[in-house]
C-alpha cells in the first residue's frame, strides 16, 4: 500500500473509529499501525513490514494466519446456510456437530455447551446460569459470586464485573451487584514478601479464597470464577501449590467452580483445557479465542453434569440467548479448527516439545539486566522488567513496559505490556527458529529500553 493510502486510512481511522481499550486522545495525535495481511506466525503492515505476532491477535490465533482449510469451511457453510438461529426448537448440523466435538474433547463429566458470541457472552452466560442453578435447587439466597483482583473476565458489563479490573470498575457507574474478589496469586507483583516462599504465598491465597467464604456464608455463596493462568493480568502463573489448595477449599463447601478457559483453552497450555493441567473439576467453562483460532466470532459455555441435568430436569425455560449463539459459519470453522488441531497434534506438540523450548529459551532472558522475572508456561510467557540498580519495580511514571513494547514493536515483534510486565502468548504453531527470533527480538527491545531508560534516568 503508498504511503499516501496508509495516510489516508490513518486520517479516516483518527475521525470516525473509536478503539477498544483506547485513549481516544492520544492515539488521535499519535495515528495507528495498519496491519493489512497476515500469514502463518507473523502480520504484515501497510509499510510491508513483518512483524512476528508474539500474541497470536488477542491471545487467539492458535492455528495461526492464512489457513485455507478455515477460509473453506467458512465459504462452504455461508453458501450452505450462512444464518440461522438455535431458538424456538430449531438447530442446525454446524452448531451440533461442535457441540458433539467440544464434549469429546472437554473432561469427561463436560457433556453440554451453551453458544455465544465472545468470550464476554460466556461470562454473562455464567453469571446467569450460576444464580439459575442454585434457586432451581432451592437455595436462591446462594447469589455471591467471588472472582479475583485483577482477573479478567470480558467488558460486558457482567464480564467487568466478576473480572477484578480497578480501572474498568472505576468507570461506568456500579457494578454487578453480588461479586466481590479475592486476591492474586501473583507472586511478583504482590512484591514477592519477604522470605517467604512462593507456594506458602499460594496457601495463603486459597486461605484468603475460605476466608471470605466463611465471611459471606457459605449459604450465600454461588460459585467461585478464575483463569487457570491470569492472561490480560500479565501472564499470570500461580504456584504449585496454589490450585490444590482452592481445590480443598472449594470440596469443602458447596460452591460451583467457574474456570475462564477463554485463553488457556485449546492448547496454550499444552493440554486442551487449563484445567486438565490443573487436574480441576470445573462445573462451568467459559470458552472462546482459540476455539476458532479467532477467524470467525464464538465463543460459549461447556457446563458440567451437575448444573446441565438441573437445568435440564428441573429448569423450564432459561431465558438467555444470542442471535449469533453457535452462528453457523462460526461454528462451521470452529469444528474445522479443532479437527486440525487435532489431526496435526498441536496441543502435543506445545506440551512436548513448543513449551519446553520456549521455557528454555525465554528463561535465558532472565539473565538480563532489566528483567526481575522470566516465566512462561506452554506458550504463554511473561517478563517482569526491574531497575537494574535496584532489582525493584520502575517509577510507573517512566512507563518502562510501554517504552519496551514500542521497541519491540518498532523491531518486528509485537510484544504486549501490562504495566511493566511483557507478556507473550504467540500461535502454537510457531517453528523452533520463529522463536529463537522472538527471543532475540526480546532481548533487543530489552536492550534499547535500557538504554532509553539510563538516558531518561540520568537527564
Ligand atoms: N475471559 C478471559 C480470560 C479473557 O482473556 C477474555 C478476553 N481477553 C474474555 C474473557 C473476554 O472475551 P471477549 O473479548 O471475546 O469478550
Amino acid at each position: 500500500m503508498s504511503a499516501s493510502k496508509t495516510g489516508q486510512l490513518q486520517r479516516l481511522d483518527r475521525a470516525h473509529h473509536l478503539h477498544p481499550f483506547t485513549d481516544f486522545k492520544s492515539l488521535g495525535e499519535e495515528g495507528s499501525r495498519i496491519i493489512e495481511r497476515a500469514e502463518g506466525a507473523y502480520i504484515i503492515d501497510s509499510e510491508g513490514n513483518r512483524i512476528l505476532d508474539g500474541m497470536a491477535g488477542l491471545w487467539c490465533v492458535n492455528l495461526g494466519y492464512g489457513r485455507e482449510e478455515l477460509v473453506a469451511a467458512a465459504t462452504e457453510q455461508m453458501h450452505q446456510l450462512p444464518y440461522y438461529n438455535n431458538f424456538f426448537k430449531t438447530t442446525h448440523p454446524p452448531a451440533v456437530q461442535l457441540a458433539e466435538k467440544l464434549v469429546s474433547l472437554a473432561p469427561e463429566h463436560m457433556n453440554r455447551v451453551f453458544f455465544t458470541g465472545s468470550g464476554s457472552e460466556a461470562n454473562d452466560t455464567v453469571l446467569r446460569m450460576v444464580r439459575r442453578y442454585w434457586a432451581l435447587k432451592g437455595k436462591p439466597e446462594k447469589q455471591w459470586v467471588i472472582g479475583r483482583e485483577n482477573g479478567y473476565h470480558g467488558s460486558t458489563v457482567a464480564g467487568m464485573s466478576l473480572g477484578g479490573m480497578a480501572p474498568m470498575h472505576e468507570q461506568g457507574g456500579p457494578c454487578v451487584p453480588g461479586i466481590t474478589h479475592v486476591r492474586q496469586p501473583y507472586w511478583f507483583g504482590e512484591g514477592r514478601p519477604a522470605g517467604q516462599d512462593p507456594n506458602d504465598f499460594g496457601i495463603e491465597c486459597a486461605a484468603a479464597l475460605e476466608a471470605k467464604i466463611r465471611e459471606l456464608g457459605e449459604e450465600n455463596v454461588a460459585a467461585f470464577i478464575a483463569e487457570p493462568v491470569q492472561g490480560a493480568g500479565g501472564a499470570i502463573i500461580p504456584p504449585q501449590s496454589y490450585w490444590p489448595a482452592v481445590k480443598a477449599v472449594l470440596d469443602k463447601y458447596d460452591i460451583l467452580l467457574v474456570v475462564d478457559e477463554v485463553i488457556c483453552g485449546f492448547g496454550r497450555l499444552g493440554e486442551w483445557f487449563g484445567s486438565v493441567h490443573y487436574d480441576l473439576t470445573p462445573d462451568l467453562m467459559p470458552i472462546a479465542k482459540g476455539l476458532s483460532s479467532g477467524y470467525l466470532p464464538i465463543g460459549g459455555v461447556l457446563v458440567g453434569d451437575r448444573v446441565a441435568d438441573t437445568l435440564i430436569e428441573e429448569g423450564g425455560e432459561f431465558f438467555h440467548g444470542f442471535t449469533y449463539s453457535g452462528h453457523p459459519a462460526c461454528a462451521a470453522v470452529a469444528l474445522r479448527n479443532l479437527e486440525l488441531m487435532e489431526a496435526e497434534g498441536v496441543v502435543e506438540r506445545v506440551r512436548d516439545d513448543l513449551g519446553p523450548y520456549l521455557a528454555q529459551r525465554w528463561g535465558e532472558l532472565g539473565d538480563h539486566p532489566l528483567v526481575g522475572e522470566a516465566r512462561s508456561l506452554g506458550l504463554v510467557g511473561a517478563l517482569e522488567l526491574v531497575d537494574p540498580e535496584t532489582g525493584e519495580r520502575f517509577d510507573k511514571a517512566l512507563g518502562a513496559g510501554n517504552l519496551c513494547r514500542d521497541h519491540s514493536f518498532a523491531s518486528g515483534l509485537v510484544m504486549r505490556s501490562v504495566g511493566d510486565t511483557m507478556i507473550i502468548s504467540p500461535p502454537l504453531v510457531i517453528s523452533h527458529e520463529e522463536i529463537d527470533e522472538l527471543v532475540d527480538k526480546a532481548r533487543a527491545a530489552l536492550d534499547a529500553t535500557q538504554r532509553q531508560l539510563a538516558v531518561t534516568t540520568t537527564d
